[in-house]
């Protein structure tokens, strides 16, 4: 039977009784607008997919949803897709499968059930998605989150809608900011999206067609999002973007201003005790960055800074636009203008054609490096990108061993980083509860989880932490003086210098 889903314009009327036809077309189903609906959003992928997955539900709380944990129980369930790699694609198949038995339940249970795809696979794969998976109502591309509304309108008058367009509007001025009460339920850290797009092609990566062209926010909309988040006692910012320090946007004096300037601009905003941004390419870090760092003592001193292959033909192939060399000058630099920094990188092995040779130099420039962590890929084909077309594609089995070798590399460094921590005192940021009661958790300036014992009031306060032991990634350490002055602001912030030799 063909879908018929004349789910009355739920998102136009706020109030008073609808009549919705079930997708099976049989009998009406009664839904009251009074009561809050339910929203259950998953996401995979980056943190941008997080921070997008927190903006469609502040927007759709203006909608009267309101969020659950429990997918077979909502009104509408969003999956906010990643399509970077294949295996991250084809999750949201399987997943799709199992909602469609719980859609299924629903209707049997007297109501309604929305599917939304929004995200990277909504962008790249469009009205194939509803193909593969009928059960789907709305496919939203990222650049028009802010149309959700209005999709729901539409896929309840015409039975679907598919929106993979990129909109000239710009889309953060339309999406609902968060309201005070979700900020402080979301705690005492959070992302905010700067710029977003990617310009650089490199010839693995589909980001630059899901996401289209890079653009950067003004600085004084990204100001007021902060000082928001700051007054509803967020303590710690992430800037992000899929090439954050591409960031240009235009500042108040109506010139654009490189990520360096946004930082020392935000680090003024009280309340505000760590900044951070990820992720950065290396070909987009200039002075200001640099001096950023080294004047910022609200800068975090640790920096993901993606490398993807220790070998400059393959650089090369991958259209990375950098060398190997000036990949460790750029370290240096960082390293020169603050001591105290630590790095992390993304690594992909077997990208075609990738030799023994040039793996050994993937692994000699760790080796060299030092990182504190690192994320590492095999190469994952993506259909429409150069690399997928490209001669020499590496054999599964050595994929798979070179992945288990650079993998115990990275641990072992990673290893000895956090054991070189311990005995020493490091800043944390209290962000929430411990496991055990009486316990409270938070991170070093290295996204380390540090436990103590102490009052939750001092969750949202940096506080210097005596670290005396490691179980796994976690640390255990008490504070030296029970009653120590909080670190109130970046201001104070430099008295209190990390210890790590990092
Ligand atoms: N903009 C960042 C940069 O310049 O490195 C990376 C963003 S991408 C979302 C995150 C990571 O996914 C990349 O750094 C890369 O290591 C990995 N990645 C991207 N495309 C991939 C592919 N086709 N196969 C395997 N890994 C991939
Ligand atoms: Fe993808 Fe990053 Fe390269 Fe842009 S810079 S194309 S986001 S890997």
């Amino acid at each position: 039977m063909a879908l018929v889903q004349k789910f009355a314009s739920g998102l136009a009327a706020r109030s008073g009784e609808l009549l919705n036809q079930s997708h099976t077309g049989d009998a009406p189903i009664r839904m009251s607008m009074n009561t809050p609906r339910k929203l259950h959003i998953k996401s995979y992928g980056c943190q941008m997919n997080v921070y997008d997955a927190q903006r469609m539900v502040d927007t759709l709380a203006r909608e009267n949803f309101v969020e659950t944990d429990n997918a077979a129980d909502a009104d509408l369930v969003i999956l906010n897709t990643c399509h970077i790699r294949e295996k991250a694609s084809e999750k949201v198949y399987s997943e799709l499968g199992r909602l469609r038995e719980a859609k299924d339940d629903a209707v049997r249970g007297g109501r309604d059930m929305k599917i939304v795809v929004a995200g990277c696979v909504a962008q790249a794969e469009g009205a194939e998605i509803v193909r593969r998976a009928p059960v789907v109502d709305v496919v939203v591309g990222p650049q028009s989150y802010h149309h959700l509304p209005a999709l729901l309108e539409r896929a309840n008058r015409d039975g679907r809608a598919i929106e993979t367009e990129f909109p000239l509007q710009d889309k953060f001025h339309s999406l609902a900011p968060p309201q005070p009460a979700a900020i402080r339920a979301r705690g005492v850290t959070s992302f905010v999206t700067v710029q977003e797009g990617c310009d650089k092609f490199c010839t693995f990566c589909v980001v630059p067609y899901t996401r289209g062209a890079e653009v950067s926010r003004p600085v004084t909309k990204i100001a007021d999002d902060v000082r928001r988040l700051a007054d509803n006692g967020v303590r710690e910012i992430t800037l992000i973007g899929q090439n954050v320090n591409a960031f240009h946007g235009e500042g108040p004096d109506g010139k654009p201003w490189p990520l360096g300037m946004l930082l020392h601009h935000l680090a003024e905003i009280r309340g505000i005790a760590r900044l951070r941004y990820t992720t950065s390419h290396p070909c987009d870090v200039d002075d200001s960055l640099i001096a950023a760092h080294r004047d910022l003592p609200a800068l975090m001193p640790y920096l993901h800074l993606p490398v993807q292959s220790g070998s400059d033909r393959i650089l090369g192939a991958m259209n990375r636009k950098h060398s190997v060399a000036e990949y460790h000058r750029i370290i240096e630099k960082f390293r020169a203008a603050r001591s105290d920094m630590a790095f992390s990188s993304d690594f992909i092995v077997g990208f075609p054609s990738e030799t023994e040779e040039d793996f050994a130099a993937t692994l000699a420039l760790v080796d060299q490096i030092g990182y504190a962590s690192a994320y590492s890929f095999k190469y994952s084909p993506r259909p429409g990108t150069p690399a997928a077309e490209m001669q020499g594609m590496v054999d599964a089995a050595t994929m798979d061993q070179r992945l288990a070798q650079l993998q115990q590399l990275i641990d072992s460094q990673q290893s000895a980083f956090n054991a070189a921590c311990v005995g020493k005192t490091l800043d944390v940021l209290f962000e929430q509860a411990g496991r055990r009661a009486g316990q409270i958790v938070g991170r070093s300036a290295y996204l380390q989880p540090v436990h103590v014992m102490a009052g939750a009031e001092l969750i949202g306060q940096v506080r210097p932490v005596a670290v005396n032991s490691l179980e796994r990634y976690s640390f255990f350490g008490e504070l030296p003086a029970e009653h120590a002055p909080a670190i109130a602001s970046h201001r104070d912030h430099a008295s209190l210098t990390a210890t790590t030799g990092a």
